[in-house]
């Protein structure tokens, strides 16, 4: 073999802050402070920052490799944390802020945190269960009064050692295999199961991101990440708005549609990104309160199914253009992002929307088969439905402190992602459902997301979820749960219209009218809590 003859420059996040730094050192990282008003400072005063808490996180007495948990909304301090905990050479845990004390509590021992950075607005969530965490050397509160210190165990407040600390410092991640971040899945099956991240395989993650047929945010950009810090590391965007220079707009706990749609307007963001609820909010918000966010280039959504229908009222009643994406925290998270390509420029508007509305195709970086029930991989002909393996430089290879398992690690070294999809010839993914969702009646498959799709693209309905539920005859049948627009629901003209595209069978045997469809910490349906309360209780 010929080796090649360039550098061996180690892929780590420290290289980020320094390009900022030098190459975007004037643009500005703005927060939205929790009682109103704007925090703004600049890539300079950002990086100097980041310098600080490395120093101060060295200064702890933390070694490589310890945990440090992050506990907060999207702020400029969580921005800080995202580089200044993987440069001290610790690894960012960052802690989802909607679990109950007891997930929490599992999570933090479970991760072996040492320090936990904690948002003070969110200090009655962690009080509760702070005195048992023995673990936890120290917990280190902004956002509050001084006063705060007192309510946690070995705690002190991050501004103030962070105006004792140089912003002078030697990063202690020279190796790019380190591991820089850990997230847990939100447990919408099992128990919840630890992610850890590498600097190689954030910074590969990051470059994935940034190229153009990903998301590819540029120093022009204006972004908004609604999508939680704690959630798969907010898709990466923070990392990848610093390398590009992009100004970063953090909406803090503000996250209901009014104050989201002004801010919007009123900072002229370009690139939005968060899950499908949070999007359909801001749609009735505006459909109630005009205003004008055609500013908005690529509203970026992913964590479950974008339905059609919202997808195609955005870009005709908004001017705005959806791109929808597929991922996973396990793919740190973008596993496909559903972009039009040349071959879709003569389609019209409604099959260019039938288009978008699937996941889409891989980006670079990301390779992918479909197999069926005995492991052999199917055809890529859009439709044959087949599990959605996965494998690529930002993919995990096992879970933090577990066994590398069969149940999600083939032998041959792909990791099964649980969904279920199929794969077109132009290589665009559909998600049909996840292997515990599917809805198996009569030995036949019925998608439980198609029919939410289709009710959900009803003018009546607000939200609906499809669940099975046992039955004697057919094993299980579809339940559609559903949140009625004011006027209520009409169940004959629900059916007529999901017959015009799916079998009789497929037909909901029941439909439940709820006040509010149960969501799982980020947001999406949670189908597990569905189950118990009309299922009997989990199936299969
Ligand atoms: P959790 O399993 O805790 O929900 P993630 O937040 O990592 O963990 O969610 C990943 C899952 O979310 C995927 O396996 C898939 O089922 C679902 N998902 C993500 N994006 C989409 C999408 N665009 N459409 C449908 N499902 C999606």
């Amino acid at each position: 073999m010929l080796p090649g003859l360039m550098m061996d420059y180690p892929l780590t996040l420290d290289k980020i802050v320094e390009h900022a730094r030098r190459m975007t050192p004037q643009k500005r990282i703005k927060t939205k402070l929790p009682a109103g008003g704007w925090h703004s400072y600049s890539y300079a005063d950002f990086a100097a920052r980041v310098n600080k808490l490395g120093n101060l996180l060295a200064g702890l007495g933390l070694g490589l490799g310890d945990r440090v948990g992050t506990f907060a909304w999207n702020n400029h301090q969580h921005l800080e944390c995202y580089f200044g905990i993987p440069m001290a050479g610790a690894v960012c845990h960052t802690l989802n802020i909607r679990l109950s004390a007891e997930q929490l509590k599992y999570i933090i021992e479970h991760a072996g945190d040492k320090v936990i950075i904690v948002d003070g607005t969110l200090l009655p969530l962690l009080e509760p269960i702070a005195h048992q965490l023995h673990g936890v050397e120290h917990f280190l509160l902004f956002n509050c009064e001084a006063s705060a210190v007192d309510r946690l165990p070995r705690a002190a407040l991050y501004e103030d050692l962070l105006a004792q600390a140089s912003d002078d410092f030697t990063p202690r991640c020279a190796d790019e295999n380190m591991a820089m971040g850990l997230c847990y899945t939100s447990g919408t099956t099992g128990l919840p199961k630890g992610v850890l991240y590498s600097h190689r395989s954030m910074m590969l993650h990051t470059l994935g991101v940034l190229a153009a047929a990903a998301i590819g945010p540029t120093e022009a950009d204006v972004v908004l990440p609604v999508v939680p810090q704690f959630h798969a590391m907010a898709w990466g965007l923070p990392y990848a708005c610093a390398w590009a220079g992009a100004s970063m707009i953090m909406p803090g706990p503000h996250l209901q549609p009014a104050p989201l749609a002004e801010m919007i307007e009123a900072e002229r963001v370009t690139i939005a990104a968060g899950v499908p609820t949070i999007w359909n909010g801001l749609y009735h918000e505006l459909r109630a309160n005009p205003r004008d966010i055609s500013c908005v280039t690529q509203l970026v959504v992913g964590g479950s199914a974008m339905p059609r229908g919202l997808i195609a009222a955005y870009e005709r009643e908004l001017g705005v253009n959806v791109v929808h994406a597929w991922g996973m925290t396990e793919l740190s998270p973008i596993g496909t992002v559903s972009k039009l390509q040349s071959r879709h420029a003569d389609l019209d508007e409604a099959a260019r929307w039938d288009v978008k509305a699937k996941q889409g195709y891989f980006v670079p970086g990301v390779e992918a088969r479909i197999v069926d029930d005995a492991g052999t991989a199917s055809p890529w002909d859009g439709e044959t439905m087949g599990e959605l393996q996965v494998r690529g430089y930002w993919v995990a290879g096992a879970y933090f402190r577990s066994e590398r398992d069969e149940e999600h690690f083939t032998s041959d070294g792909w990791f099964r992602t649980g969904d279920v999809c199929t794969i077109d010839a132009s290589g665009y993914m559909t998600i049909t459902d996840r292997t515990k969702d599917l809805v198996k009646s009569g030995g036949e498959w019925i998608s439980s997301v198609d029919l939410e799709n289709a009710l959900m693209s009803q003018e009546s309905v607000l939200e609906a979820a499809v669940i099975a539920v046992p039955d004697a005859r057919w094993g299980e049948r579809p339940l559609a749960v559903l949140v009625p627009l004011a006027d209520g629901c009409d169940e004959s003209k629900l059916n007529e219209c999901l017959l015009q595209a799916f079998p009789k069978f497929w037909l909901p045997d029941r439909y439940v009218i709820v006040d509010e469809i149960p969501k799982t910490g980020v947001g999406k349906m949670d189908k597990k809590a569905l189950r118990a309360m009309f299922a009997g209780g989990e199936l299969g």
